[in-house]
């Protein structure tokens, strides 16, 4: 069988989502990615050959003939299919992309058996994965197939229509599926990123092909760190503007406010009460002073005080010049002819004085730069005069739902078809968050339509977020479309809710965008938001780093809490006070990623880590809330 069969390395693309290098000349785990392909490939066919368009000379450089598309414009793998059965001497030609290091010992053999067996024209490889439901789906893997070198006409025929599709020119062929037990061996590496996170793996002594790091198992902090240093490599928002203070109110600082002034302007009392001289205080004995003016806020007393004399002062009423304590009324015994006698030992000298300056000195710098103006700040500038601040300009977010079942509020809903909610969520997340949250609809899963939906999304806003379509469905188009955009990872989450999600970069007519590809379950898409997309989003806004983390308080757990080790869990709770005066948390009923009551009736979200698992009655566990004091 292998004497048929020529291997071909597919290593033709323009590596748009590896920002146009070629990516099989990538160094990875001390040769290049190609070149580990070709090491896997070559034992199990006759010769290998080379697809690429690039760098002719270091392919040829592995050895082995290296073949240029005679189609013109790098048109994608089917132009390097279609040069290489040109080319190919032997009946069988077997593809494999030069992004996969670790693709299968035995596909060439078990490709082939199929084959023969099926009395197919291609055999394909596909692998069992499980969606978001844990329900499992058969992934196709087109660009690891075995074919007869007799299909080039069918091929010719479907590049002539102008189409370009893998999976599309199948349907012109007889195709045999082959089922793969080991989904990690078809891992390819989209990205720099992938890239770098596979060495550094292998740099610490852990095979790329060991189980420990792999886009199909992600661990929750993993994604956040990425996700962090992503976004801080990214310029951050420089438009400010200025706005009146009320409109400031949970906006993010863009400058520092700097005291104009000194807060307060002069030394006051603190109390209403009798001024006088601390000095004067007889040690060990009671003292008399004659009342001479009296002090009221905004109205100085119109007199001096001199020795013995003492002035009566209500709180916020300038110190009187010289005087600095103040007697608290309750503790004054005022007799009817204008003398305040203050017992021994009831005051210290210097007590309730307020100093000039003393909540803020002029020049000092009293909000920094970043802060989310809450209600206090929006005081506190007040205190100062200020009437108008300087604040970042509101993050533009856009968004969409994906999804041919999605209905828009309004309209009838016809069989299988359910209302798009997570527009809403999003709408109310994004809202909170102070961004311009721009709605771009729900679009039907199709490829076009959500292609254009996509750049347009890109080229509005500064962030793009969907529901939907991330978890390699079959109806799902758009992950294909988002790679084709930019430079996305797709990622299986260890968690729960919330299993699939995209996260990268799209770029359209010269604009670029942050994307967050949110799965489509409603209780998963928020969960989603919350641990993924916020902090980001905050990050982005230049809102500080303390503002970014999410509070989070321990609780006791009324009940025990069912819970798989090996997943961040995320589940719905009410936290509420128990009989002992303690907090509590109770889960809410259904945690089923689909039940968006199971948000609406928590306030709060019990986060179980990874590697815990089941709790019981009484333990402490990690709950964030919904709402708290702003
Ligand atoms: P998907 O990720 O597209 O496979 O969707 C997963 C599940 O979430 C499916 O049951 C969808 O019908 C549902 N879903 C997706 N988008 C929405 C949405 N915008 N509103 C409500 N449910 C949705
Ligand atoms: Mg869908």
């Amino acid at each position: 069988m292998k004497n048929e069969v020529t291997g071909l390395i597919l290593a033709g693309g323009r590596g748009t989502r590896m920002g146009r290098v070629d990516k099989g000349l990538q160094p990875f785990h001390g040769s290049t990615l190609a070149a580990h392909v070709l090491q896997r490939l070559a034992p199990q066919v006759a010769s290998v050959a080379i697809s690429a368009n690039r760098n002719l000379a270091s392919y040829e450089a592995m050895g082995v003939p290296v073949w240029p598309d005679q189609l013109s414009g790098f048109e994608g793998p089917l132009a390097g299919l279609q040069t290489a059965l040109r080319n190919c001497t032997t009946e069988l030609l077997l593809t494999a992309p030069c992004d996969s290091p670790f693709l299968p010992a035995d596909l060439a053999g078990r490709l082939h058996a199929a084959l023969r067996e099926q009395d197919a024209d291609l055999a394909v490889a596909v692998t069992a994965e499980a969606d978001e439901s844990g329900d499992s789906y058969q992934r196709v893997h087109p660009v690891f197939s075995l074919m007869k070198a007799s299909v080039l006409p069918q091929l010719s025929a479907y590049l002539d229509t102008g189409a370009r599709r893998m999976d599309g020119w199948y349907k012109s062929v007889r195709v045999a599926e082959v089922l793969f037990s080991d989904a990690g061996a078809f891992r390819n590496i989209n990205t720099l990123g992938d890239l770098k996170d596979m060495e550094a793996l292998a740099a610490r002594g852990r095979g790329p092909a060991a189980a420990g790091y792999t886009p199909d198992a992600m661990p929750v902090e993993q994604a956040q760190a990425i996700i962090r240093s992503l976004v801080q490599q990214m310029p951050p928002a420089p438009l400010a503007e200025r706005v009146g203070l009320r409109s400031a109110l949970d906006r993010v600082l863009a400058a520092d406010i700097i005291s104009p002034i000194d807060v307060p302007a002069h030394d006051n009392s603190a109390m209403d009460g009798y001024a006088f001289r601390g000095a004067e205080l007889q040690p060990g004995a009671a003292t008399t002073f004659k009342v001479v003016a009296t002090a009221y806020a905004g109205r100085p007393a119109a007199v001096p005080a001199g020795p013995g004399e003492c002035v009566r002062i209500m709180t916020g009423a300038v110190m009187p010049a010289g005087l600095d304590t103040v007697l608290p009324q309750e503790l004054a015994a005022a007799a009817g002819d204008g003398s305040v006698t203050v017992a021994a030992g009831s005051i210290a000298p210097g007590a309730n004085r307020r100093f000039r300056g003393e909540d803020l000195a002029a020049g000092a710098p009293a909000l920094r730069k970043g802060k989310r103006i809450s209600p206090a700040d929006l005081g506190l500038i007040a205190s100062l005069g200020i009437a108008e601040v300087a604040v970042q300009s509101r993050l533009r977010v856009a968004y969409f739902s994906t999804g041919d079942e999605l209905r828009s509020v309004g309209e009838p809903l016809d069989a299988g078809s359910i209302y798009d909610s997570n527009r809403y969520t999003l709408f109310g997340m994004l809202r909170r968050l102070g961004c311009e949250a721009i709605d771009m609809g729900s679009v039907k899963d199709d490829p076009d339509t959500l292609r254009a939906t996509l750049r347009m999304a890109c080229e509005r806003a500064d962030v793009v977020l969907t529901t939907g379509g991330v978890s390699a469905g079959a109806a799902d188009y758009i992950r294909q479309i988002m790679a084709e955009l930019g430079d996305v990872a797709f990622w299986k989450m260890e968690m729960r809710p919330g299993r699939p999600m995209a996260f990268g970069r799209i770029a359209s007519n010269g604009r670029s965008a942050l994307l967050f590809g949110l799965p489509g379950n409603p209780v998963a898409a928020m969960v989603a938001f919350y641990f993924f997309a916020r902090g980001a989003l905050l990050q982005l806004m230049g809102a500080d780093a303390a503002r970014q983390a999410l509070p989070v308080m321990r609780a006791r757990s009324a009940a025990a809490i069912r819970k798989k080790p090996g997943r961040t869990e995320y589940q719905r709770g009410i936290l509420s006070v128990n009989g002992n005066g303690e907090q509590e948390v109770r889960i809410t009923g259904a945690q089923g990623s689909g039940i968006l009551r199971s948000m609406s009736e928590a306030n709060c979200m019990v986060v179980l880590a990874a590697s815990q698992g089941d709790a019981a009655p009484g333990d402490l566990v990690d709950v964030v809330l919904f709402d708290g004091l702003a």
